[in-house]
C-alpha cells in the first residue's frame, strides 16, 4: 500500500511541476507593450546622500534644491554584492544592469565567473531600442561596461574593449582612445559606420548616429581641473547629445548617463573634486528632468552604485555668492571652490561603504521605485517597461543555485529508488 501511495506522490509532483512550467509559458505571453520614448539612467558612482547635500549647499544654497532631491519617488536602496558585502562598481553595476547580484569584479558574469548575464541594454537592443553610453571615465571601465560586455573581471579592458566593439551601440561618448582601452577598435568602428570625434567642437557639429566619441585617451580631465581652452566636452554635453541623437533614430532608446568621477574624488577624500563632479552630474539630470516633465512617456531614473568615503556634511558658514548660471566658466568655478571651502567635512574611510543609496525618478513605471529595497529591483522596473517582464533575463542563474522543486523531486525519486531496491532485495532474499 505505502509504496502505491509513493508512487501516487511522484505521479502527482511530476504532473503539477509540468503543469506549472506548461503555465508559465503561457503567463510569458503578454499583451503587446507600449514602448516608451526613452529610458534614461543616471547612475552617481560613490554618491552617497552626503554627497547630493555636498553639491547642493555648493551650487544652491541651504534652501536650494537639488534635481535630484526633486522627483515624485524617491527610495533608499540597498547595495550590497552576493555575498552581503560591499560592493564595488563591478558587482553592482551588473546589478543594476542584469538584475542578478553577484561578486566583486565580474562584469555581468554570475558569482563564479562562469555565466553571462543578459543585461538591460541588450534586453533593450533586442527590443529595437537605440542605445548609448555616456561616462566620464574610460568607457572600458566597470561601470559602462556592465551594459556593454561580460567578463569574470573588470580588468581585462582589452576583452571589454572586444565586446563592447561587438555590441554595436548607436551613441558611445566618453574617455579610453588609447591601445590599452578602446584605441585598438576605433579604425574597426569607422569602418563599420561610426562617425569619430575627439573634441566638444566636433560634438556640438555632430548630426549622425553611430557616433563614438571619445575625448582622451584615458579618463576625461576632472571638472575641478578644467579651465575654458579644455577641448573636452562636459557630462551635460555629452548627454544633451546623446539624447538628441537617440531621439534622431525614431525608435525607443536606452541610455545610461555615469557621473564616473565622484568615485574617485571621495576615494581621495577630496570635498572639492567630489563636490565639482557631483554637480556636473546633477546639472545633467536636471536637463533630463525638463524633458521629462514635457514628456509623460520617458523613464528617467537616478541612482548610485555605492557611496564612497563615507562623507558627512558636519557644518558650513557662507559668507560668498552663489555661482549664477550668468557667471563665465572662470567665475563660476572659482564661485564654487569658495564654497566649498566654507563647507566642513569629514569621512571615514578611503573605499567604499555599505550605506543605502538613492533610487528615485519619474516617467513610466517609476512608482515602483516605492518598492525597490536593492540594485536588482532597479533592472526590475526597466525591464517591465521593455518586455513585462521583472526576473532576470536568465532563468535558474539568479544566485547559481538549483531550482528547489528539481531538488526536492530529484531527492524523492532517490529515496523510492533506494525503497524499490530494498524490497525487491527482501523478496529475492525470501523467495531464495
Ligand atoms: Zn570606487
Amino acid at each position: 500500500m505505502q509504496k502505491y501511495r509513493l508512487k501516487k506522490i511522484i505521479v502527482t509532483l511530476f504532473i503539477s511541476i509540468m503543469f506549472s512550467n506548461f503555465l508559465n509559458v503561457n503567463f510569458n505571453v503578454r499583451a503587446e507593450i507600449t514602448p516608451p520614448t526613452g529610458i534614461i539612467l543616471f547612475i552617481g558612482d560613490g554618491m552617497g546622500f552626503q554627497h547630493i547635500e555636498l553639491a547642493r549647499l555648493v551650487e544652491y544654497g541651504p534652501n536650494g534644491e537639488s534635481a535630484i532631491l526633486s522627483f515624485p519617488y524617491q527610495n533608499d536602496i540597498a547595495t550590497v554584492n552576493i555575498d552581503g558585502m560591499t560592493t564595488d562598481s563591478a558587482a553592482s553595476g551588473t546589478a543594476i544592469s542584469t538584475g542578478v547580484k553577484t561578486r566583486n569584479g565580474r562584469i555581468a558574469m554570475n558569482y563564479n565567473g562562469k555565466i553571462e548575464l543578459t543585461t538591460i541594454l541588450e534586453i533593450a537592443q533586442d527590443n529595437g531600442y537605440a542605445t548609448g553610453i555616456v561616462a566620464t571615465c574610460h568607457l572600458t571601465h566597470a561601470t559602462p561596461a556592465v551594459f556593454m560586455a561580460h567578463n569574470p573581471s573588470r580588468n581585462n579592458y582589452l576583452e571589454i574593449a572586444e565586446d563592447i566593439f561587438n555590441t554595436g551601440l548607436d551613441v558611445l561618448l566618453g574617455g579610453g582612445s588609447s591601445a590599452s582601452y578602446l584605441g585598438n577598435y576605433i579604425s574597426a568602428m569607422e569602418i563599420n559606420g561610426y562617425n569619430y570625434i575627439t573634441n566638444k567642437t566636433e560634438l556640438n557639429c555632430s548630426d549622425t548616429e553611430p557616433l563614438l566619441g571619445l575625448f582622451s585617451s584615458s579618463s576625461l580631465t576632472p571638472v575641478h581641473l578644467k579651465n575654458q581652452t579644455n577641448s573636452e566636452p562636459s557630462l551635460l554635453t555629452m548627454t544633451q547629445k546623446a539624447i538628441e541623437l537617440l531621439n534622431n533614430t525614431g525608435k525607443p532608446f536606452f541610455l545610461m548617463v555615469e557621473g564616473s568621477q565622484i568615485d574617485w574624488g571621495s576615494h581621495d577624500n577630496d570635498p572639492i573634486y567630489t563636490a565639482l563632479e557631483t554637480i556636473e552630474f546633477e546639472k545633467s539630470v536636471n536637463y533630463a528632468k525638463d524633458l521629462a516633465e514635457n514628456d509623460s512617456n520617458l523613464l528617467l531614473l537616478v541612482t548610485a552604485d555605492h557611496e564612497t568615503g563615507g562623507l558627512t556634511v558636519e557644518e558650513y558658514d557662507f559668507l560668498t555668492p552663489l555661482p549664477l548660471d550668468t557667471d563665465n566658466f572662470e567665475t563660476k568655478k572659482n564661485k564654487r571652490l569658495d564654497r566649498v571651502g566654507e563647507i566642513t567635512t569629514s569621512w571615514s574611510t578611503g573605499g567604499h561603504t555599505s550605506k543605502n543609496v538613492i533610487l528615485t525618478g519619474m516617467g513610466p513605471n517609476s512608482e515602483r521605485i516605492l518598492n525597490a529595497t536593492h540594485h536588482i529591483n532597479t533592472f526590475s522596473i526597466m525591464r517591465e517597461l521593455i518586455d513585462g517582464e521583472t526576473d532576470p533575463f536568465e532563468t535558474n542563474t539568479t544566485k547559481g543555485h538549483v531550482n528547489l522543486f528539481v531538488i526536492i523531486f530529484l531527492g524523492i525519486l532517490g529515496v523510492s529508488a533506494v525503497i524499490g531496491g530494498l524490497s525487491a532485495w527482501k523478496h529475492t532474499k525470501k523467495s531464495i
